[in-house]
């Protein structure tokens, strides 16, 4: 497969954009070469500059859970477009948006709309000291949580140590107030709740991870942050990926779950920037205009973005039998891939929830941040550039979650095991 308008276009980018791209995996590090420029979508496919066609498992980074460029969606984001942009003031879609949202999430009693995901969880957090008046946050190893300074923070090896930044740029005096503790490990968590509970405004997860590759929580973990709250710690499942995506409910409701906060991005905003923060009235109260805990935004609940997000929500509840789909398709790429790999005789863990699923080259299980460094990545790297070439676009690291979308069929799961097996 040749790509020679996309090269021309990535070193182009180069010379004006630090490293060609607008969000750092873009560009391809992790697995050499260069990175298509997208121009279309549809449905379950894009294609590139160079006009090939890829079927698509990045979908945006988990957005597109209804495919691209879905027809009433777009049709919807024009209606709106057509009378005004955006106006910085109240919008009709804003409450209609929030309504969806909390019909998802029933715990949630108010809801505030932001533009990203690290807007979500970082006022969230803000949010979280203000109404404890707490310092301290928690938060796990390989967790990922946007770019906020106070999240840019990586455990050193140990349960728990003083945050280290993994960003230069995060002085260590703010990433102090970051405790790092391990995913998936109950005793750990049990220990810091017994030493320093009381100094902890909020617990920040992912309940089921997408950002070190698909990690799945165990029973005893959920259980042990859900013993945070006894502290009065809140706790706050960032289902920025997960919501609307594992169920309708997200983890919280495929999970059981009983957070005091929510965030969610991605699907919220159905391939524009939308992305809220959300729970009891109690606590959301203390939030600007109403409280004194500040956060506002210039295109915070923008119509089109509401509009793109409304009209997903509305799709994905007026068809619930899309989540019994996704579930039946992930499973038959799970299997597949498990069996072109066993064939092969490669080392390979398969993690997956729903949609949501990652392939580990190690021989499992992989649980946590660490079990899931061992992947072989010169394999995947392998893995990766063989399905590209053969028409099929996988999330450029191995530490990312591949998606499907509903647009998704079985013969693109099929091309998909073919192009594999050929690579391999
Ligand atoms: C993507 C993601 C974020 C960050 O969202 P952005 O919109 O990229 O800022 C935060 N938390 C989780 C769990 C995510 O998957």
């Amino acid at each position: 497969m040749e790509r020679p308008i996309s090269e021309r276009l990535f070193s182009e980018a180069q010379a004006h954009i630090p490293g060609g791209v607008s969000s750092p995996v873009r560009a391809f590090k992790a697995v050499g070469g260069t990175p298509p420029f997208l121009v279309r979508g549809e449905g379950a496919y894009v294609w590139d500059a160079d006009g090939n066609r890829y079927v698509d498992y990045v979908l945006s980074w988990g957005p597109l859970i209804l495919g691209h460029a879905h027809p009433e969606v777009v049709r919807r984001v024009k209606e709106v477009a057509e009378q005004g942009l955006t106006f910085g003031a109240p919008h009709p879609l804003e409450a209609e948006l929030a309504k969806a949202v909390k019909r998802a999430f029933p715990q949630v009693e108010l809801v505030r709309f932001v533009n990203s995901g690290t807007e979500a969880t970082m006022s969230a957090l803000r949010l979280a000291r203000g109404y404890t008046g707490r310092k301290y946050v928690v938060k796990f190893r390989g967790n990922y949580h946007g770019h906020a300074d106070g999240l840019l923070v990586e455990a050193g090896s140990g349960a728990l140590t003083l945050g280290v930044p993994s960003s230069a740029g995060v002085p260590e005096e703010y990433a102090s107030l970051t405790l790092v503790l391990e995913y998936n490990d109950p005793e750990g968590l049990r220990e810091l709740l017994r030493t320093r509970g009381e100094e902890i405004a909020a617990i920040i997860f992912e309940p089921v991870v997408g950002n070190a590759g698909v990690l799945i929580p165990t029973e005893e973990f959920l259980k042990a942050l859900h013993q945070a709250r006894e502290y009065g710690i809140l706790l706050i499942a960032d289902e920025v990926m997960t919501g609307f995506r594992l169920a309708f409910g997200g983890a919280t409701e495929r999970l059981g779950l009983k957070p005091d906060l929510i965030t969610l991005g991605k699907i919220l905003g159905g391939g524009l920037p939308a992305a809220a923060y959300g729970g009891r009235r109690e606590i959301m109260e203390e939030v600007a205009p109403l409280g004194p805990v500040y956060q506002a935004g210039t295109l915070s609940g923008n119509p089109l973005a509401m509009a793109a997000g409304l009209a997903t929500l509305e799709i994905l509840e007026r068809n619930p039998g899309y989540y019994g789909y996704l579930e039946t398709l992930g499973a038959r790429l799970e299997a597949g891939l498990k069996e072109v790999l066993s064939q092969k005789g490669l080392p390979h863990t398969v993690n997956r929830l729903g949609s949501m699923i990652t392939v580990f080259f190690t021989e499992g299980p992989v649980a946590t941040f660490q079990e899931a460094r061992r992947t072989d990545t010169e394999l995947f790297k392998r893995f990766f550039h063989g399905l590209l070439d053969r028409g099929v676009y996988w999330p450029p690291s191995n530490f990312e979650a591949a998606f499907l979308s509903v647009a998704h069929k079985e013969e693109d799961v099929a091309l998909t095991l073919e192009a594999l097996e050929k690579a391999l």
